[in-house]
């Protein structure tokens, strides 16, 4: 069984405040603004990034990418998720993780 590790990262303050801004912005604009208890609860709240570091199995090229769109595309039917390159183009551009264990065989 393959495991591969998913980086959790709290979002900056300045980043959570710009977030919650745009949000109310959005929600007001659809016509549901947001109630006092509803923000509070937003402003007490710690937002998490979760990104995922892949790596080419063909080319060797590596980057960190937002976990949501990876496991979006990730069909499950494969143990990991495993999508095109954007340098190269080939399939192949797997979880680090699970890259380092097949090198290391
Ligand atoms: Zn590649």
């Amino acid at each position: 069984m393959n495991k591969f590790n998913i980086i959790r990262q709290k979002v900056s303050e300045e980043e959570k405040q710009q977030r919650i801004k745009d949000y109310i912005e959005e929600m007001e604009f659809f016509g549901f603004p947001i109630s006092e208890t509803e923000l509070k609860r937003l402003q007490q709240q710690d937002l998490y990034d979760e990104k995922i570091h892949l790596k080419c199995l063909r080319c060797g090229h590596e980057g960190i990418h937002d976990w949501e769109f990876i496991d979006e595309v990730w069909s499950r039917k494969s143990p990991y998720p495993s999508i095109y390159c954007p340098k190269c183009g080939k399939g192949g551009f797997i979880p680090i993780d699970v890259y380092n264990s097949k090198r290391n065989k």
